[in-house]
């Protein structure tokens, strides 16, 4: 039997821990309901107990290599403490992960959960086979990572990636970074939601305030579901977060000249509504994008069997891909186990 390794995705609601073995099996998964307002020490004790109960029952297949961790918030990754983290109060300026590791007696790596995600998708997920890629995962914000001969770029100390806050509108909507007009601050479901606010305050979105006015959630969903259906109001806001995420994917291209992005995140899901528009921005602001597309850019092979690496990585050769993600939410946890095993 193979090696294994645990991977934890601590999210703002669940605990999701993974038993993977090196070869790439799930041989566990388990959901705790932790919660996360119950502090600090509460939630590393519940994670620590299930890291255990795990362990000790692979023992007896494999060798257990340690354990990553993906965590929302700007890692540093000298001292593996978090230096700030929206959702995690009361979790910075602590050692998380020499706790853990005292605790566990086993290596552990703390890091980025939207650098694990791609590190996922680079290992099992729709970058299989490429060694050079980045993802954008588009959430309530949006996450970066850059992957660089199969790993991931940390830059001078873990903060490389932030893709979110790269400015798109010089005198644009205020972002809590401190800075005006981020990419976030339109192409994330945050973003969807407010600019279809802002849409039915300026009076010309009537659907869009019939949707908001009626028993329905007013949600980046709902917002899709209107556009799918057809109407003009709705197909603004997707057009408006296509442009940016083509905006931002075309400098990136532009410094990067990678084979590979990936888009993830639950906002992906409307891949249909924004992407035409994402793709014009690409052939418009990037010579590189132009020159290297893909001849149907919108339907990239999905390869999620045995052998997919192969054929991702032929399709994929001198050509600027852009695609959807694979593993969902699993992307964190593959990634986050991933990590130890090197
Ligand atoms: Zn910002």
């Amino acid at each position: 039997m193979p090696d294994f390794s645990i991977g934890v995705d601590l999210g703002g609601t669940n605990l999701r821990i993974a038993a993977i073995s090196t070869d790439g099996q799930l041989l566990e998964k388990i959901t705790l309901g932790v919660k996360v307002t119950l502090g600090r020490d509460h939630v590393i004790g519940e994670m620590c107990d299930a890291i255990h109960r795990l362990t000790e029952q692979y023992r007896g297949s494999g060798r257990f290599v340690g354990a990553g961790i993906g965590v929302p918030g700007i890692i540093d990754m000298e001292t593996g403490m978090m230096r700030k983290s929206a959702n995690l109060p009361g979790w910075s300026d602590y050692p998380v992960r020499d706790e853990i590791e005292r605790r566990l007696g086993a290596r552990v790596c703390l890091d980025n959960d939207a650098k694990v995600a791609a590190l996922g998708e680079q290992w099992l997920g729709a970058g299989r086979g490429v060694d050079n890629m980045a993802m954008i995962t588009l959430g309530t914000g949006i996450g970066g990572a850059i992957i660089l001969n199969g790993k991931i770029f940390y830059g001078m100390n873990g903060m490389a990636g932030e893709f979110g806050h790269v400015t798109v509108e010089p005198n644009g909507v205020p972002c809590g970074c401190g800075n005006h007009g981020c990419a976030e601050r339109y192409a994330s479901a945050t973003a969807l939601v407010r600019m279809a606010r802002e849409a039915i305050e300026s009076g010309n979105a009537p659907a869009l305030a019939k949707l908001a006015s009626s028993s329905e959630e007013f949600s980046a969903k709902s917002i899709y579901d209107l556009a799918i259906q057809g109407s003009e109001d709705a197909q603004r806001i997707f057009h408006r977060f296509g442009q940016v995420l083509g905006i931002l994917l075309a400098g990136l291209i532009n410094v990067l000249n990678l084979n590979m992005f990936v888009v993830g995140g639950g906002v992906v899901s409307a891949w249909d509504a924004f992407a035409p528009q994402m793709f014009a921005e690409l052939r418009e602001r990037s010579l590189i994008y132009a020159a290297t597309a893909p001849d149907d850019p919108m339907n990239a092979p999905l390869g999620k069997k045995e052998g997919a690496s192969a054929q991702i990585a032929n399709y994929a050769r001198n050509k600027t891909i852009i695609t959807r993600a694979l593993l969902g939410s699993d992307a964190g946890l593959y990634g986050a186990a991933r990590i130890p095993m090197s």
